[in-house]
């Protein structure tokens, strides 16, 4: 074999509850998070040259080091004291910064990539330890597809069940920072969130735990991310929610033709990137 192809998918957050802050910065988040339909395409091609040479169809998406799939094959290489040569090419279907989770997601595909192409016989868990070096989100996309996510994203549990999820997502296109909206935040005031459900049996009960804290901090911000919950909900939206820190919004809808014609309607009325897309399981 001497290139393997991979999807890696988009996450939301159906859950964000920020618990405490930490001494060295990082926060305790309880967060349940879900992937998405909605995919990068990362190929990966053993070259004869030594090194890692990374390509982006996506404008302001770092080349090189700096982006975390070429921190995530070096990491594997350096682990496992080989030096081959590595292209990886990735095909940006994610917006960028958007709180998507795009990024992290590239770099789990590496990971579990480079381990499947080189033969390197790590474990899941392997990978998730070498995943949290390179972002608290990458365990999450080594793992599965839907999980409760706590510590600072890392320390995975199950869901035992969730329904499919159709829904729209809109981006406004307005960059956000992660690290702004972490230091400009203020702490849950949820009570009870340990008794989160680690089971849905249908949407309603998606619905009632959907919930972000970090919207207190970007929404005030941007207000147009209010906007464009406002604008799901009155196309029929059983709940508009933003995810991560942002901006993109996601609502949940009750079938693929509603989440459908939400998004034809919304598309033709903004410049806004609209998709459909819908939970992976
Ligand atoms: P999260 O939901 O985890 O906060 P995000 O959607 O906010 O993620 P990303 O799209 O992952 O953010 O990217 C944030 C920044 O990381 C970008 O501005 C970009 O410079 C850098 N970056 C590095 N590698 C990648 C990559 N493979 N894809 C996208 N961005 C990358």
């Amino acid at each position: 074999m001497d290139s393997i192809t991979l999807k890696a998918p988009a996450k939301v957050n159906l859950r964000l509850d920020v618990l405490a802050r930490r001494p060295d910065g990082y926060h305790e988040l309880r967060m349940i998070m879900q992937q998405l339909d909605l995919g990068d395409e990362v190929s990966i091609t053993r070259v004869s040259e030594p090194g890692i040479f990374v390509t982006c169809d996506r404008d302001g998406v770092p080349d090189g080091p700096e982006n975390i799939a070429w921190r995530a094959a070096r990491a594997l290489l350096d682990r496992s004291q080989r030096s081959d040569g590595l292209a990886i090419a990735i095909s940006k279907n994610i917006p960028v910064a958007a709180g998507l989770g795009g990024g992290s997601s590239d770099g789990a595909a590496v990971l579990l990539g480079v381990n499947q192409l080189l033969g390197l016989g790590y474990s899941r868990e392997e990978l998730m330890q070498i995943g949290v070096t390179l972002g608290a989100d990458v365990p999450f996309f080594v793992y599965a597809p839907v999980a409760v996510a706590e510590g600072i994203g890392e320390v995975l549990t199950p869901i035992a069940q969730m329904p499919e999820l159709w829904m729209v997502l809109v981006n406004p296109n307005v960059p956000v920072s992660t690290a702004w909206v972490y230091k400009n935040l203020q702490l849950t005031a949820r009570e009870n969130g340990d008794k989160l459900p680690r089971s849905f049996a249908d949407l309603a009960e998606v619905c009632a735990i959907m919930a972000n804290d970090l919207e207190n901090v970007t929404i005030p911000a941007f207000p147009v991310i209010r906007e464009i919950k406002e604008q799901l909900q009155n196309r029929g939206a059983l709940k508009a929610m933003m995810s991560g820190s942002g901006p993109t919004v996601f609502g949940i809808f009750a079938d693929e033709s509603t989440a459908r014609a939400a998004a034809a309607d919304m598309s033709t009325t903004s410049d806004w990137f609209v998709t459909v897309t819908r939970s992976i399981a």
